[in-house]
């Protein structure tokens, strides 16, 4: 009896202790302003079995550690039903401990317990004393106290397996137990492991769209992020869940490189700045303004994030704010003059384009004509070197029959004005476009520029405008499946090729086996440089970079630190798929005066296609 007394009294004293702290939590959310957007249900559920229930986001990129996880959140489940039971049964509401079905159920949990084990012990060392930059310099106090309990509560488990019923020795492991377990839950919600209750939540909440950005309504006077209050309810919850595991950090090409910028750093801010009840300060003074320009857009950190964490509405909805009150960079204000003026970003004369139309052949798209639109973008309408590109991408498509035609005029799609916060250009150049793009009704779009393809595919989608739009290595590796034996004879000699992923093709549209099936059947050998395929490091002209002053960058730059990489791979032929990536890379290699050789993919295939119809077979053809 006095025993279920003090256990009621303690029960009282923790779990209150632990709903004060999430009742806090919770009206700071639900404070916040806007919603949880509920969209693509089946692709929620979806992650959510893969993401939370197999823990694939947690294992993929750090298997070890990974997998340590995922045995304690598997045990953490499995545990769940037994804490109920004891719990019922210390506070003398029932006694299920007896029947026969816990009895079953408790020795199912003894593979749970040792896999526990094992894998709080591995993470315990790995944080006392292996320490790996991701996690911090200084070894948490917190975690090793959480660590200890954990290791408490599966070893007091196992020896209820060893303790006659009722002895001393049996009260005093059932009293350890669960007093473990009470300590344990007013611990959680201060904590970073609150993310043990919310990030099932968060992963179910996160946008089925890697780096969304919803548009923001001007009719409603929305301007983006200015202060801590305009900060909305999925990124409150999102920094209550960030259990400081370092990924997006180390896997941030930005942070990488020597700046200031740490994704990890950002959501931790605002959590701090969100508990401290900074609703008026401004997200500038929180994060600083040099921060939030330092990144590239290339979305590696929310794509790592094992908790479902979206950094980039935070980084962008910031800038948003900064560029409505005309605060952003020097740099971007002349992108921006150009944009306004001559509708492109290096604001020059559209009888260029007409020039490069006129010389390359191009029919004004027709729909009753022609099977596809390309899509030139700014850099396929003004750069020389990526007009070569695009020249190789008509030849192999004339090569094989497809119509197709261009916009008698375009604009740029309004990517670098809506990464970096320039909201009302971005909705004035996409307009001008979708109603441009509606009046020529292509059924699909071809492009060489993967920004055009996301912003194209996706950001146009939220006016309403959908099209299948293509980037030229998924439409070309389709169209030369059945290249002829001619062009596999032309490729039997293999050459060493390095391919980059552009971080919109690869990561973004998640494009990483079309580029490598055309390279393989068209001659490469492809040596993978580190960070590859669907986590690739950014060449660094995301997110408006493309135009900041490369001298005053401060750390390396983060072109220097890719193209190193690239040439760490021994091969002396860098593939790449995007104009900007290209443009980024070849000014690091003239800055390392290295020899190394830069190639568009479609004038790679194009040159061995080329090769191969010159070539005398054997037969003399
Ligand atoms: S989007 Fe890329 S550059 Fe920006 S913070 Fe995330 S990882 Fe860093
Ligand atoms: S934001 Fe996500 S990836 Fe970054 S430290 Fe927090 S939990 Fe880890």
């Amino acid at each position: 009896m006095a025993g279920t007394l003090a256990f009621w009294l303690l029960f009282l004293t923790f779990v209150g202790a632990f709903a004060a702290q999430v009742a806090r939590r919770i009206r700071i959310i639900a404070a916040a302003p806007g919603g949880f957007p509920l969209d693509n249900l089946p692709f929620r559920i979806n992650r959510f079995l893969v993401d939370v229930v197999l823990q694939r986001r947690t294992i993929r990129e750090r298997p070890a550690a990974g997998l340590m996880h995922a045995f304690v959140f598997w045990g953490f489940v499995a545990f769940g039903g037994y804490t109920s039971v004891e719990m019922l049964y210390g506070l003398g509401i029932a006694d299920l401990t007896r029947t026969g079905w816990f009895e079953a159920y408790r020795a199912l949990l003894v593979p749970f317990a040792t896999a526990v084990l094992v894998g709080i012990v591995y993470l315990l060392i790995r944080r006392a004393f292996v320490r790996p930059v991701a996690l911090g310099a200084k070894v948490s106090v917190e975690s090793i106290v959480i660590a200890l309990f954990i290791t408490t509560l599966m070893v007091t488990f196992l020896l209820t397996f060893r303790f006659e019923e009722a002895t001393a020795a049996a009260r005093v492991n059932w009293w350890a137990h669960m007093l473990v377990i009470l300590a344990f839950m007013a611990l959680i919600p201060a904590s970073k492991h609150f993310h043990l209750v919310v990030s099932p939540l968060t992963v179910f909440l996160k946008s089925p769209e890697l780096g969304n950005l919803p548009n923001l309504d001007f009719e409603k006077e929305q301007v983006g992020l200015e202060t801590v209050k305009d900060l909305g309810r999925k990124m409150a919850l999102d920094a209550f869940t960030c259990v400081e595991c370092g990924r997006c950090q180390v896997n941030c090409p930005a942070w990488g490189a020597g700046k200031a910028l740490n994704p990890k750093t950002i959501i931790l801010q605002t959590q701090g700045a969100l508990l401290a009840g900074e609703r008026e300060k401004k997200l500038g003074a929180i994060y600083s303004e040099e921060v939030l320009w330092q990144c590239t857009t290339c979305g590696a950190c929310e794509n790592q994030c094992p908790v479902g964490i979206e950094h980039l509405p935070i980084v962008i909805g910031s800038r948003r704010g900064l560029v409505s009150n005309g605060e952003a960079p020097d740099y971007l204000g002349a992108m921006y003059n150009h944009l306004e003026r001559r509708s492109n970003i290096w604001g020059l004369g559209y009888d260029q384009r007409t020039k490069f139309v006129q010389s390359a052949g191009l029919e004004t798209f027709d729909p009753a004509k022609h099977d596809v639109l390309v899509w030139l973008g700014c850099a396929g309408s003004f750069d020389a070197d990526f007009q070569k590109s695009l020249r190789s991408l008509f030849e192999i498509l004339r090569a094989r029959s497809v119509k197709f035609g261009v916009l008698a005029k375009e604009k740029c799609n309004g990517d670098p004005a809506k990464r970096t916060g320039n909201e009302y250009m971005f909705q004035e150049l996409a307009n001008a476009n979708i109603e441009d793009l509606k009046a020529a009704a292509p059924k699909k779009i071809l492009t060489s520029c993967p920004h055009c393809v996301k912003t194209i595919g996706n950001d146009y989608r939220k006016f309403g405008y959908e099209v299948e739009i293509f980037h030229s290595s998924v439409y070309v590796e389709e169209l030369t499946r059945n290249a002829d034996d001619r062009s596999a004879k032309a490729s039997a000699e293999r050459e060493a090729v390095t391919f980059h992923d552009p971080c919109y093709l690869g990561r973004y549209a998640g494009k990483v086996d079309e580029p490598r099936a055309l390279l393989t059947r068209f001659g490469a050998d492809i040596k993978e440089p580190e960070r590859n395929r669907d986590n690739p490091y950014c060449c660094g002209a995301g997110g408006g970079l493309l135009f900041a002053d490369k001298e005053e960058e401060p750390g390396s730059r983060i072109s220097d630190v890719r193209f190193k990489q690239l040439q760490a791979t021994g091969a002396n032929t860098v593939v790449t798929a995007c104009p900007f990536c290209s443009i980024m890379l070849k000014g690091a290699q003239a800055s390392a005066q290295a020899d190394t050789q830069f190639v568009d993919l479609m004038t790679y295939v194009n040159g061995k296609l080329t090769k191969a119809s010159t070539t005398p077979t054997s037969q003399g053809g």
